[in-house]
């Protein structure tokens, strides 16, 4: 059968790259899919600093751990899975091709909630960012947008507005604007707009419709797990999060769930780790 694994590892954070670590030692035909830029949510971490052995920004720490791949033993791809079904293999649907395998790892975290019917997903990588930090150098004498509301994410878009044109940020917190920095208080995002890269945002403040000119948007708006591609299966949580035994397995023979997208209580890169060597462990036994 074409496109056929012993195994595909859905998700490159920290918990499905320590799976792959372990799986590539076998003679396991292994599929790593990730959507995005290896690391997960590590990417967004500005430090790390309580993992064993490592102390440094979760970038660093992301492009370490994904080195240990050996891509020569493993395959690799960069498509989104959209659909997981059983009958007697295990079919993966992404955006580009359909896999089967006997044996399905899923690790994909959380992802980052999104704004509704906004087109918000047509310009991620292409105007919108969901980390501050790490796309700071981009903003120089731009004019850009903001949705945030804690004080750490608040905080980082405050430091965007000392390096850019212009910020709107649109909060439920009282901020005080200065002469960069534009409070438009309790205002919602309703569309962003733009022929390939995101030029303009539509915005309801007050009541009234307002359309602002930006060349990229800022967003902080909470996670939820990565599951949507498996409601199916019904193998998830009210919250999403998809129910395990002590072995990591999943109420569906030969799948598994590891790191945060799993009901465990503690959700950190140490306990991702951890969860991929034991599943790999175990399906290599
Ligand atoms: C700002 C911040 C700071 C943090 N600081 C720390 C810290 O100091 N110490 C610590 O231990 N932890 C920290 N964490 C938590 C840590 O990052 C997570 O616990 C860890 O990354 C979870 O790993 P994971 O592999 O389970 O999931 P993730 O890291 O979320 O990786 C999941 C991967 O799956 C991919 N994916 C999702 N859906 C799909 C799909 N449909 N198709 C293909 N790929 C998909 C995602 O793109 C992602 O790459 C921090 C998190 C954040 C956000």
């Amino acid at each position: 059968m074409m496109n056929k694994y012993d195994c595909i590892v859905i998700g490159a954070g920290p918990a499905g790259i320590s799976a792959c670590i372990y799986l590539q030692r076998s003679k396991l035909k292994v599929l790593l899919i990730e959507k995005n830029v290896p690391g997960g949510r590590m990417l967004q971490a500005t430090e790390i600093s309580n993992y064993a052995g490592l102390n440094d920004s979760g970038v660093n720490i992301a492009n370490q751990m994904f080195s240990m791949l050996d891509l020569s033993k493993i395959d690799f791809v960069v498509e989104e899975v959209t659909n997981v079904s059983k009958e007697d293999t295990i079919k993966v649907t992404t955006n580009y091709n359909e896999y089967y395998c006997d044996k399905l790892i899923i690790a994909t975290g959380f992802v980052n909630k999104i704004i509704p019917n906004s087109n918000e997903e047509k310009f991620v990588g292409s105007g919108i960012s969901y980390c501050a930090l790490c796309d700071a150098p981009l903003v120089k004498n731009k004019t850009i947008l903001a949705y945030a509301n804690s004080k750490k994410s608040i905080n980082e878009i405050k430091y965007l507005s000392t390096l850019a044109d212009k910020v709107y940020l649109l909060t439920n917190q009282d901020v005080e604007s200065t002469e960069k920095l534009v409070i438009l208080k309790n205002a919602k995002i309703k569309e962003f707009i733009g022929n390939f890269k995101l030029e303009k945002v539509r915005i309801e403040h007050n009541e009234k419709e307002e359309i602002l000119d930006v060349s990229m948007a800022f967003i902080y708006n909470g996670y939820i797990p990565g599951t949507n591609f498996i409601k199916e299966l019904n193998i998830t949580n009210s919250f999403g999060l998809i129910e395990i035994n002590e072995r990591y397995e999943t109420k569906i023979e030969n799948i598994y769930a590891i790191g945060d997208v799993n009901t465990k209580e503690v959700k950190q890169v140490a306990t991702a780790v951890g969860d991929g060597a034991y599943v790999a462990s175990i399906i290599l036994r």
